[in-house]
């Protein structure tokens, strides 16, 4: 448990470090999203293997670039921390590494696919929650591929059903793009509709419910903390994906745990 956990909390790291370089490169429209060396954002300086070490590079220039010497911003070692533990808490709930017996390692397949694909459209929110904090925008680069994902998914996986797929995301629908509508792009974006129906196919109706109480719910909350921090005015625009990537990444851990306890407690 202990040795596959902390690999895929390393391989994590690696695709969080990976995910701000294609951040980075879908706002500066650079070719090559994918591949190509990766750059200092201040001096343009290639950087070196030895600088691309996830955490540890930070770690170790102190968040400096070691040419320029300008800050390197903490929301990268972030992203890298926050995708190594999310492969991780991913892994306790889909433990596809079964025995060892005679020296062979069995995998279990079902859980390994369903690890593999959650773990994708978390990343692909995690992109964008990182994306929304940086830019205030959201790539259709991570919706649409999730959204594909998780219909191919829906189709041919029995842990979900088509109908609860279909409900939660012609709710978020409904709910999302109408707020749009009536507002004219004033309260939400169209990006955040589509970040919406993404939740509302992936977790299925009755855990998008859940989704969405606990994003407003931290919506309000951080909202009402910044503006007493003095952070930010009724003005200030702030990025509400993050709030929906975060219910959604609850409701997926927590979700089921949550409506047992409220069927449990108040009904
Ligand atoms: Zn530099």
């Amino acid at each position: 448990m202990i040795i596959p956990a902390f690999t895929l909390f390393i391989l994590g790291t690696m695709v969080g470090s990976f995910l701000s370089v294609i951040n980075y490169r879908i706002r500066h429209n650079k070719s090559g999203i994918l591949f190509g060396r990766s750059e200092c954002r201040h001096c343009r300086k290639k950087l070196t293997a030895f600088e691309l070490i996830p955490l540890i590079s930070y770690s170790i220039s102190r968040g400096k670039c070691r040419h320029c010497g300008k800050s390197i911003s903490p929301i990268y070692p972030l992203l890298e921390l926050i995708s190594g533990l999310l492969l991780l808490f991913l892994y306790m709930s889909y433990p596809f590494i079964g025995v060892t017996y005679a020296g062979i390692t069995f995998f279990d397949g079902f859980l390994l696919l369903q690890y593999i694909y959650t773990a994708f459209v978390v990343l692909c929110l995690i992109g964008i929650l990182f994306y929304d904090i940086e830019y205030l925008e959201i790539p259709e680069l991570y919706t649409f591929p999730a959204i594909a994902i998780i219909f191919v998914w829906g189709i041919f996986s029995p842990t979900i059903s088509l109908y609860s797929m279909a409900l939660g995301g012609g709710l978020a629908a409904l709910f999302f793009g109408g707020q749009v509508m009536i507002s004219k792009e004033e309260w939400l974006g169209s990006g955040d509709t589509q970040v919406g129906i993404l939740m509302g196919l992936f977790l299925g109706w009755e855990l998008f419910l859940v989704a969405l109480m606990v994003t407003y719910f931290l919506g309000l909350l951080i909202t009402l903390l910044l503006m007493a921090l003095k952070k930010v005015n009724r003005k200030s625009k702030i990025p509400f994906a993050p709030f929906l990537v975060i219910g959604t990444l609850i409701s997926l851990f927590y979700g089921s745990y949550l409506i047992e306890l409220y069927t449990t407690t108040l009904l």
